[in-house]
């Protein structure tokens, strides 16, 4: 039974002379890479040149600080157990008094880590947040060799306290670095 009409009856005829010397195949071959050098390329320059992304785009995630500078983020967990990847972790921690300038609640995340591979880029962490924490940006997660380097840390998720370190997450898609 065919299951598809692409489906070929396999030939078991002797090869002639000129099949058996494979020249016309190559011949033949070199002829399709040659029409190809002429015509339009699909691969881009990436890095250098970008692709225009979809104004939904939702990539490399943040995590905010309120207009004081201190972060959002109070490690109740919401995100983590939303999560149909299983990609975030984190440790709780107790504010320390005096500390009141760099967390905003009485509970912080000391650990904050996305596995960036098994990240699915689904937003549910954002809608689970109820701190308005976490954010996905429309910043693309770099390409890297080791495995290890798509644990993103709080070094790599936390916002930056200045104003040009701050990324905009007003309308999706036009969140950004300030620099960028
Ligand atoms: S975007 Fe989805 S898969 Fe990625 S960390 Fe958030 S909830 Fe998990
Ligand atoms: S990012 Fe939001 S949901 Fe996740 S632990 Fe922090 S406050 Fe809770």
């Amino acid at each position: 039974m065919q299951l598809t009409n692409r489906s070929k009856v396999v030939s078991n005829k002797e090869m002639t002379l000129m099949e058996r010397a494979y020249l016309p195949a190559i011949v033949k071959g070199m002829g399709i890479t040659l029409s190809h050098l002429f015509k339009k390329k699909v691969t881009i320059q990436y890095p250098e040149v970008k692709r225009p992304i979809a104004p939904v785009y939702r990539g490399w995630h943040v995590l905010k600080r309120d207009e004081q500078g201190r972060e959002n983020c109070t490690a109740c967990g919401l995100c983590a157990v939303a999560c149909p990847a299983e990609a975030i972790t984190m440790t709780a921690a107790e504010r320390k008094p005096g500390d009141e300038n760099l967390y905003r609640e009485e509970k912080y995340a000391s650990v904050y880590e996305i596995n960036m591979l098994r990240c699915i880029y689904c937003g549910l962490c954002e809608e689970a947040c109820p701190k308005e924490a976490i954010f996905l940006t429309d910043r693309i997660v770099p390409s890297d060799m080791l495995r290890q380097n798509f644990i993103f840390g709080k070094d790599k998720l936390v916002e930056g306290t200045t104003a040009d370190k701050r990324i905009d997450v007003g309308v999706r898609g036009g969140a950004h670095r300030k620099e960028d």
